[in-house]
């Protein structure tokens, strides 16, 4: 039967497999290696270091809003007596209780 690099007894230790080349090795010749696996020194590979990177966090906030409760512009006024569209495409501006006002021009 032909013998292997690990047909020996050493005290201590043990036979057990690369898990990348699946060669019998002695138990303290293997090294554990980032994903917990345990390889031949020449077989273990490094984490990469693009693992390791952080993105920046991404803010896409304006400096500043206006407040939209402090607006002199009205877009779409709904009025009572809409029947009568004396309104359609004049500008109108209302006063403070709500009555509107017809601008000329
Ligand atoms: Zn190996």
């Amino acid at each position: 039967m032909p013998r292997g690099r690990a047909d020996y007894q050493k005290p201590g230790t043990w036979n057990v497999r690369c898990s990348m080349c699946f060669a019998k090795r002695k138990a303290d010749e293997l090294v554990k290696n980032w994903q917990g696996q345990y390889r031949c020194k020449e077989h273990d590979e490094p984490r990469h270091p693009q693992d390791f990177l952080k993105a920046i966090p991404d803010n896409p906030s304006v400096p500043y809003v206006q407040d939209p409760s402090f607006s002199f512009a009205f877009d779409v006024i709904l009025l009572e007596d809409s029947y009568s569209t004396p309104f359609v495409g004049e500008d109108i501006m209302l006063t403070e209780d709500n009555n509107p006002i017809l601008m000329d021009g």
